[in-house]
């Protein structure tokens, strides 16, 4: 089973009419491998919050990102021995491509494709033993930090992302997250456990 850790709680504010968002960054170890889902924007909380764990970033063997938008994917090349994972193939830094399977390599954890948000958006599913199974969302979900987080099933489904690619498949998408996480990590917001 894996351990989770969520290093930073991804936000999206303005402060003095300026705009400032990054990703919710997770850290994942299973089998001995360092993983980091959606490293994001901000440089310097994401080195501060790395050394908390002990890890540098020449550390981590893999990066996933849940899609290539800035404010998720921006700091994936500071991991000089990760290789980098987007919702179809696995990118090492000599510029090799391949397809993955649906794993992470080496591990039972499991990459989802959940478009709508993005044509090319992943979910990632982590079996832990404290939380259970857990879901790094991505943009399937998120809310501005001025907003309030309704959980409620019909206020999740119907909640409006103002990004939108294709309304339809984010819905689709968001009810397959349900069916399957316990917890939810959403891109921008706080974790929340989905009420069954
Ligand atoms: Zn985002």
């Amino acid at each position: 089973m894996a351990k989770l850790k969520i290093l930073i709680q991804g936000y999206a504010k303005e402060i003095d009419g300026k705009e400032f968002a990054s990703s919710s960054t997770v850290l994942i170890n299973e089998n001995n491998l360092n993983i980091v889902v959606d490293p994001g924007i901000n440089r310097k909380e994401l080195l501060k919050s790395l050394e908390k764990e002990n890890l540098k970033v020449s550390d981590i063997n893999f990066v996933i990102l849940t899609h290539m938008h800035n404010d998720h994917s921006l700091l994936s090349g500071i991991f000089e021995n990760a290789k980098i994972l987007d919702n179809s193939d696995i990118i090492s830094f000599d510029s090799n491509m391949y397809s993955h399977n649906g794993f992470i390599p080496n591990t039972n954890i499991k990459i989802i494709k959940t478009p709508g948000h993005d044509q090319f958006h992943a979910s990632i599913l982590v079996e832990t033993e404290d939380l259970g199974s857990v879901v790094i969302a991505g943009d399937v979900f998120w809310w501005y930090d001025n907003e309030e987080q309704k959980i409620d099933l019909e206020s999740l489904l119907n909640h409006k992302d103002p990004y939108v690619k294709n309304e339809n498949q984010l819905k689709q998408s968001r009810k397959e997250i349900l069916q399957i996480a316990d917890y939810i990590i959403p891109g921008h917001g706080k974790i929340f456990k989905v009420i069954k």
